[in-house]
């Protein structure tokens, strides 16, 4: 049988429906469903996105041909229940042409109205709707758009207006009026007039005049806008694959522009914004579409109560607002009873908040389009909980209806929309760490710290930040880098902090001496305002407002739904007590990592550090170490506190050492002072210490193998912490973790000094605290032999940040040097750093996973690399049996949300 590539609709009838969405893209699909569940909708048809694909493999000729006879068959059935005919000139039918893909894709490619006019019909229209003004001004408006997007009528130089808005500027200011609805008649045939004489000039064509011809136009400009720049970009950005294609919905044209019975608007069945449940939307009587968005005219509240809720915003008194911005509820208020039915019938037929357009022709009502509204992250959650509530939806349905990303937005602060609509972008990095942040910028860690201790909002702008800017970067707002992947420094702690973090944002060039910043051409000094937002990596000149968030009660009940259905446990990333806490109200389950390395960064702590690391000898080493165990057991015991009858993962130190130690002269003449030995031995340990490779070098369980009374000491402050707090009366349930081991003995030489430690400490506290000793599998040897280390592990943490580093041998630093590249060119889809690589890193995990088991049958695994937060990554985590993962604070409730998800997919 011939493939059907063109489906019709109308009067009650429709050869599609609703779940033909990927035929028939959203909205061809919903036009036929809202035809069959009677719902009044101008009849048309749908070509499908099948023909989309077949428009750009065989060209236009071919595919014109193939469309023949359908489309001008469908066009005779549209003629009927019109009673009218395509390019009469007594009784003409006039169409609509719009693309509509699989996935809604706003605003992305191009709409065609007013079909089917000429010099002849439009005099006929005019003569039939009794209204000249009406007649010319949809055809001065279909000469418009039609020669824009059919033929291509842009401006000669970027810096040109539109040809024919220059026009209409000429023809109003001849005439002496600001408004296009200030022009008459006679205005508007002059505009037509110099529309087609410009169209004639610049493309050499004549604007055609035949009606099927201009059908045939249109429906290849509407595939062709498929390809249009931004239609591609807006692709790229939402991951729609370039096959899915566009539909063509041809539909006959109604018009809410033919006097005072007609209208035209735009609602919602609930708030977009908020989530609550109350219609609400925009209408204008006597306008086209196009004028409720244009910002010509003030569109006005369709519901009463909506209507008092604009006008308090705006300082308008109520007298004022009846007279005039009437709702459509006291304006029309028939029509507003049916909308409002429908609307009702919409949302309960589709289980969902629908976005929908609607015209009335004279006092008739007609529905253009429906779709699932898009939300914000508040008001998706608010909507599922509501509905879920309502007996719309069930659980399940509940659950998968939130986007595990889009939680964040109820997590951090977030720019003020409107007012981020008149900011400046100026560059977009890394959305490292989400969030929105604001303040002046600085570009050194110290300065920072003072000028947020001076009352200043901060936004640390540095090439790259490293754990000496820690301080710094806790007392900014946000931080901004020009290097750096997803797991850089800045971006790893960032995200731990759950500060607003933008990495690698290659366009800006940071010039510490001069103390500027230049980006794209725009210089900014120390002090001026710049605004970041982490979500998206977008950066701002200027100063945008920030609004907190707010957490709702639907959060706190779908988190728990959550739980109801998650197998995989979420812990958090957390070196401090303030993460572990913040961590814990979100519902994290104990800690997946403490990285003991980043507890040393205040100032006396960093000195013994530092002394630690520079060390002459091991006497020298001990001294220092000695001097470190009173701060990690007191930051220990805090954590284990906030943790109290949780597991709590702590890893052996593990730094790059040559971060830890002063390169500058000053740093390097006070530590020399602090030690009692020369600057001379200072710079030649910190020389020494310098690696080629330090991503590869002296680090990890390496560290702890050279200098085992480093372990010795990080074990008597954990265990050490664990005891007095017992004690005391807590509960607490420490896990020691062996980082970066590839080969059993690393580990086992580390096991064997931790259980010493552990049996004499007991022995000096007269308590015994059960205690469990793991390792970290982030080197691939240590996956490949995953049954031999399990031999002596308890559990296994998989450092994906590491394992990813090394099975692709990306450096995680130096990746922003070629991943724009390697996006652009879809050499890679996805940055491997903050989503798992299934194919190959999670074959690792997965054949580790069942080596270790197959010899410890209980072992417990989790994840703790930045993947333990992003929603496809925690599905995959769940798919090979891991127990839980583990990520950044703000992440926890993202990850339940996921954990959740991956059951529920399991069933479908
Ligand atoms: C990892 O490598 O995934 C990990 C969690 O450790 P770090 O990022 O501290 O190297
Ligand atoms: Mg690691």
């Amino acid at each position: 049988m011939e493939k059907k590539r063109v489906y019709t609709f109308g009067n009650g009838q429709a050869e599609g429906k609703a779940d033909m969405r990927n035929l028939l893209g959203g909205k061809g699909a919903n036009l036929a469903e809202m035809n069959l569940i009677g719902v009044p909708v101008p009849p048309g048809f749908t070509i499908t996105t099948e023909v989309c694909n077949e428009y750009f493999e065989k060209g236009k000729e071919a595919v014109v041909a193939l469309l023949k006879d359908d489309v001008e068959k469908s066009i005779k059935g549209v003629e009927a229940l019109m009673k009218s005919k395509f390019g009469d000139v007594e009784n003409p039918l006039l169409v609509s042409v719009r693309s509509g893909a699989r996935a809604s894709m706003p605003g992305m490619m191009d709409t065609i109205l007013n079909l089917g006019l000429n010099d002849e019909v439009v005099e006929g229209l005019a003569r039939k709707t009794n209204n000249p003004r009406f007649a010319w001004d949809s055809y001065r408006r279909f000469v418009q758009m039609y020669g824009d997007v059919v033929l291509g009528m842009k401006p000669v130089n970027k810096e040109d207006i539109d040809p024919f808005e220059a026009i209409i500027e000429e023809v109003k200011k001849a005439k002496g009026v600001r408004l296009d609805n200030e022009l008459d008649v006679d205005d508007l045939k002059t505009l037509v007039v110099r529309f087609k004489e410009a169209v004639k000039k610049q493309t050499g064509q004549e604007f055609p005049s035949c009606a099927y011809e201009q059908l045939w136009g249109a429906i290849c400009a509407v595939f062709d806008s498929w390809m249009n720049e931004r239609a591609i970009l807006y692709r790229k950005m939402e991951g729609i694959p370039a096959e899915w294609g566009t539909a063509v919905n041809v539909q006959a044209m109604v018009f809410g522009n033919m006097g005072e019975t007609s209208a035209t608007g735009v609602c919602f069945s609930r708030d977009a914004a908020t989530g609550e449940d109350l219609f609400n939307g925009e209408y204008l009587i006597n306008a086209q579409g196009e004028d409720v968005v244009a910002g010509i005219r003030t569109p006005q509240q369709i519901t009463k109560i909506g209507s008092q809720r604009w006008a308090e915003l705006q300082g308008i008194s109520e007298a004022e607002r009846v007279a005039k911005y009437p709702s459509m509820e006291e304006a029309m208020p028939e029509i507003y009873k049916e909308l409002d039915e429908l609307q009702t019938k919409l949302e309960n037929h589709y289980h969902d908040m629908q976005d929908m357009e609607f015209t009335v022709q004279e006092g008739k009502l007609w529905f253009l389009q429906t779709r699932n509204g898009k939300r914000t992250g508040a008001a998706m959650v608010r909507i599922a909980m509501e509905m879920l509530h309502q007996g719309m939806i069930d659980e399940k349905t509940a659950l998968m209806r939130c986007e595990p990303n889009k939680l964040d937005e109820l997590l951090h602060p977030v720019f003020d929309k409107e007012e981020l609509g008149r900011a400046r972008v100026l560059t977009r990095g890394l959305p490292a760490s989400p969030g929105a942040a604001c303040g002046r910028i600085v570009f050194f860690a110290e300065d920072a710290a003072e000028w947020h201790t001076n009352g200043h909002r901060v936004v640390l702008v540095r090439i790259e930040t490293s754990p000496e800017d820690l301080a710094g970067m806790q007392a900014a707002e946000g931080i901004l880098t020009a290097r750096g992947g997803m797991t850089s420094h800045a971006a790893v702690v960032a995200r731990g902090m759950g500060k607003c973090c933008v990495s690698g944002a290659g366009a800006i060039n940071v010039d510490y001496k001069t103390r500027t910043v230049e980006i794209d051409g725009v210089v900014l000094k120390e002090g001026d305002y710049i605004s970041i937002n982490g979500t998206n990596g977008y950066v701002y000149a200027g100063e945008i407002p920030t609004q907190p968030a707010k957490l709702s009660g639907n959060f706190a009940e779908l988190m728990e739904l959550c739980d109801k259905y998650a197998r995989l446990k979420v812990r958090t990333n957390a070196d401090t007590p303030r993460n572990a806490q913040d961590a814990r109200g979100f519902g994290a389950v104990g800690i997946g990592l403490c990285r003991t390395e980043h507890m040393f960064f205040d100032d006396e702590k960093i000195v013994a550090m530092r002394e630690m690391i520079l060390a002459k000898d091991v006497e020298g080493r001990k001294k220092a170490l000695d001097k470190l165990l009173p701060y990690q057991k007191a930051d220990f015991k805090e954590i284990f506190k906030t943790m109290d009858g949780l597991p709590v993962n702590v890893r052996l130190l593990d730094p790059p050492l040559h971060e830890f130690v002063p390169h500058d002269l000053k740093g390097q003449e006070e530590m020399a002072q602090a030690m009692g030995v020369t600057v001379d031995y200072i710079r030649q340990r910190v020389e020494s210490l310098c690696e080629h490779n330090p991503m590869l070098g002296h680090r990890g369980c390496r560290l702890g193998n050279t200098y085992p009374e480093i372990t010795e000491m990080q074990t008597r402050a954990i265990l050490g912490a664990a005891c007095e707090l017992k004690k005391e009366g807590y509960d607490p349930h420490p896990e020691i973790m062996v980082p970066l081991i590839g080969i059993l003995y690393e580990f086992e030489a580390q096991e064997k000094v931790i259980r010493e430690t552990a049996a004499k400490l007991f022995k000096e506290e007269g308590v015994e605290i059960p205690f469990k000793v793991g390792t970290m599998i982030e080197v691939p040897r240590a996956a490949l032999t995953a049954d031999r280390i399990a031999s002596h592990a308890e559990y296994f943490s998989f450092g994906t940040n590491d394992l990813t580093q090394m099975t692709f041998g990306y450096s995680r630093d130096d990746i922003a040097s070629f991943l724009p590249v390697y996006l652009e060119k879809k050499i890679l889809k996805v940055d491997p750093f903050q989503v798992l690589d299934q194919n190959g890193v999670g074959q690792l995990i997965e054949m580790a996973v069942a080596k270790g088991r197959s010899v410890r049958p209980e072992l417990k695994c989790g994840i703790c690399g930045e993947h333990g937060g992003e929603p496809m990554s925690v599905k995959f985590c769940h798919k090979v049996g891991l127990d839980y993962v583990s990520c950044s604070p703000f992440r926890v409730p993202i990850a339940r949300l996921a954990a959740a998800q991956a059951v529920i997919e399991e069933s479908l």
